[in-house]
């Protein structure tokens, strides 16, 4: 049996009368820019998260950047972020002129530790960005006070995480900006690049929409230097029906995730864990082994595509070398030991069995 890591196949043919339906009506309408769609979608995903304000912009890593700028956060600040995340929450901090401070995270979930986080705060700390890793949230009670105690600001990397929720409550509606992408892997994906901005702080909610379209309130007057970073109208028009699939689109992984979990009995693989007061979204099911090239190459090799999220970690990355990040124990004990195994939309279950038979048999 053949099983790729991710196919979109499945979803694709399922929803394409309704995809190819709403790509008529827009090109019928011929307003391809901020039209009804992004209208539409800014009030959908803004109720879907809980919150006052969403600003469609052009991609997940823009959604960070102006979050930053929109906070006012440049030189001479400092930013907390995890250590092992993807490339673009760092990027983002960097592109903006301030400095990334590295983070590492719980061993267990991946996602960032508080304790941890407590010795790197500084006078110049403004800032820090949690990342919902892999669809499971953060630990946000007591993030959130260490935000309150030391004065900081919040930004929620939600990239991984819609739908996931924390305590009754979703993620991206804790920070004071939280960011998304729509980029066509994710659990809600275009059909292109697309991202967006959640915030219930009105001034934010401006800054962030002003920034993006040219620095313009008013069409040809331009208040600040700004960016073209816009949600396309096309893009918003199919995530308004992906939108309204997501419910079923989650309980899909989650059902692949909880047959992986009952069905995987092998000491040498460590399974994700999901801790209790939190539901798991599942963008990735990753697990750890200590012979992990070893294992990806065996379940290649029985036709079991596996990724690894991410093989590099960002202190080690080529491109910041120069930066003397923290080059932390942890974000490289998770990049030798990851691997992420096939999840996607309409898995049959032939197909997991299949996985879990093969990996039991390792
Ligand atoms: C995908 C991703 C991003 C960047 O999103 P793009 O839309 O690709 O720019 C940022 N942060 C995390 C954690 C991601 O997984």
């Amino acid at each position: 049996m053949k099983i790729p890591f991710s196919t979109f196949k499945n979803l694709d043919d399922e929803l394409k009368p309704e995809i190819m339906q709403k790509f008529e009506s827009i090109y019928e309408s011929g307003w391809f820019i901020h039209g009804k769609e992004v209208n539409e979608f800014e009030k959908n995903f803004a109720k879907y998260i809980g919150c006052k304000y969403c600003i469609g912009v052009g991609n997940g890593l823009d959604a960070i950047k102006l979050a930053l700028l929109a906070l006012g956060i440049g030189e001479g600040d400092e930013v907390i972020v995890p250590s092992n995340t993807f490339i673009a929450t760092v990027l983002a901090i960097s592109q903006v002129g301030a400095t990334p401070i590295l983070v590492d995270p719980d061993i267990d979930t991946y996602n960032i530790s508080y304790m941890n986080i407590k010795k790197y705060i500084s006078n110049k700390t403004k800032a820090i960005i949690v990342v919902h890793l892999y669809g499971q949230s953060a630990d946000m009670d007591e993030i959130m006070e260490i935000v309150k105690d030391n004065n900081l600001f919040l930004i929620e990397d939600c990239a991984q995480a819609h739908g996931a929720i924390y305590k009754e409550k979703k993620v991206g509606s804790f920070g004071d900006i939280s960011c998304f992408s729509f980029y066509p892997g994710k659990n809600l994906g275009a059909l292109g690049d697309g991202g967006a901005v959640v915030t219930n702080n009105k001034k934010y909610d401006f800054l962030v929409r002003t920034l993006a379209n040219y620095g313009s309130d008013k069409k040809y007057h331009h208040i600040y230097k700004g960016f073209n970073s816009r949600l396309d109208e096309l893009q918003a028009g199919f995530l308004n029906v992906k939108l309204t699939h997501i419910d079923e689109m989650i309980n899909d992984r989650c059902r692949i995730a909880h047959k992986y979990l009952n069905g995987i009995k092998n000491k040498k693989i460590l399974l994700p864990i999901t801790k209790s007061d939190r539901n798991h979204v599942w963008h990735i099911f990753a697990i750890r082994t200590k012979t992990r090239d070893e294992f990806q190459e065996y379940l290649k090799n029985n036709g079991i595509d596996t990724l690894v999220h991410y093989p590099i970690s960002i202190a080690k990355q080529e491109a910041y070398l120069n930066d003397k990040l923290n080059d932390l124990e942890g974000a490289y004990r998770i990049s030798l030991e990851e691997l992420s195994l096939p999840l996607y939309y309409g898995m049959s279950n032939e197909e997991i069995e299949y996985v879990i038979d093969v990996i039991n048999r390792y």
